[in-house]
């Protein structure tokens, strides 16, 4: 059991900042045990940011059925960290199915208003991230769930698109509402390691039993960048996925 002292120590030491934004994706069942549970790990992570710091989390909804509420709907698919803080007295979530919550000083300008149809653009929490000189947490978790590459891929211009819907409640009538999404299976989004560790803008360490991973938001856009910029499809499979084969098909749909 890690306690929570020995969890502010650890973040201390990762490199985690005191007045800074933070954003934290987690797999509470690689971090545990902790003291206090998945509270507990926030709570951590909120002293060691300070109360002049912004605690970030991702709070999308993974029911695209029914439309979002953003009092009620819940966040399973992201973990139950993600999923207790929404709930937390104090955060503030975006209202949108692509929702992310956070607290702090800057949590109302992370969690203003974003469009539907670009769910990851610079429009977006997470492409507000770069210019608040925002650090990004990866706990237990890779770079596949590091949501903020997608806004390199957006700010980059690829072309290749997933075809997802949501539902809307308008005026108390539901619609379904499609839109093309920059999305594919994302496991090549691992490539981010070495690319970061080559120019030494990711800090690695051990918070609870988890790995982590601490990276500017700044520096993961840039680099990301600069790669997509030499090839659009560096985050794509060459084969044997279904997903990345969708989104290669769907680039040469945008040829015509
Ligand atoms: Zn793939």
């Amino acid at each position: 059991m890690t306690s929570r002292s020995e969890l502010v120590e650890q973040l201390r030491t990762l490199g985690v900042e005191r007045g800074g934004v933070l954003a934290v994706h987690t797999a509470f069942s690689e971090v545990r045990p902790v003291e206090g549970g998945p509270h507990g790990l926030i709570e951590a992570l909120l002293e060691t940011i300070g109360p002049e710091g912004t605690l970030v989390m991702p709070s999308m909804s993974d029911d695209d059925d029914r439309p979002f509420d953003v009092a009620t709907t819940p966040c399973i698919g992201v973990g139950i960290v993600a999923e207790t803080f929404r709930q937390m007295p104090g955060v503030l979530r975006s209202d949108n199915p692509h929702a992310f919550a956070a607290i702090g000083p800057h949590a109302a300008a992370i969690t203003a208003p974003h469009p539907l149809e670009v769910p990851h653009g610079p429009d977006s929490p997470p492409g507000r991230l770069p210019n608040l000189h925002a650090q990004i947490l990866l706990l237990g978790v890779g770079h596949d769930a590091n949501t903020t590459i997608h806004v390199a891929e957006n700010l980059a211009g690829v072309r290749y698109r997933q075809q997802y819907h949501v539902t809307i409640d308008r005026d108390g009538e539901w619609q379904r509402f499609e839109y093309g999404e920059v999305d594919h299976c994302c496991e090549n989004f691992a490539k981010m390691d070495a690319w970061l560790d080559a120019g030494g803008k990711q800090r690695y360490g051990r918070v609870g039993q988890a790995e982590a991973r601490l990276m500017r938001a700044r520096d993961l856009i840039s680099i990301a960048s600069s790669h997509l910029a030499e090839d659009e499809l560096v985050f794509l499979h060459a084969s044997d996925c279904d997903e990345c084969a969708a989104a290669r098909a769907s680039l040469l749909l945008a040829h015509e």
